[in-house]
């Protein structure tokens, strides 16, 4: 989708700081974090929400795997972290490429707001 942001991040035309790329996702930092470690998790085909992307499991499978494989790499694996999937209004999601939040290096309030 030529309109959407994280399509344009996929496809090189918007900059990222990007931190992971396999045959499937793409790990960047958020612009503004919400954490010490921050990063989006995102499949490089497009799916508007995890709704929609529940159809593939094996999508969400290697998704989780760079969460965690990012969470190694930022030194998070132990410590802990959370992974978000924002999913429509209520949960005040805006971009609408699905996208897994993974947050950590700090303690982290529950419930959250
Ligand atoms: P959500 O509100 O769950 O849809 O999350 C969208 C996230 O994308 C927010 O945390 C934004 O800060 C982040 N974001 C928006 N534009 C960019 C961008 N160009 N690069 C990195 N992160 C972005
Ligand atoms: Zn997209």
């Amino acid at each position: 989708m030529s309109s959407c942001l994280f399509c344009s991040i996929v496809s090189g035309d918007v900059p990222a700081k990007i931190i992971r790329d396999d045959e499937r996702t793409l790990a960047f930092r958020d612009i503004n974090p919400q954490a010490p470690v921050h990063v989006l998790v995102i499949p490089k085909d497009h799916h508007a929400n995890l709704s929609e992307a529940s159809t593939d499991p094996e999508l969400l499978a290697a998704m989780a795997r760079t969460a965690h494989e990012v969470a190694i790499d930022e030194g998070i694996a132990t410590s802990g972290f959370r992974v978000v999937f924002n999913t429509g209004p209520d949960a005040g999601q805006t971009v609408f490429h699905v996208h897994a939040h993974l947050l950590g290096g700090r303690g982290l309030g529950w419930p959250p707001g």
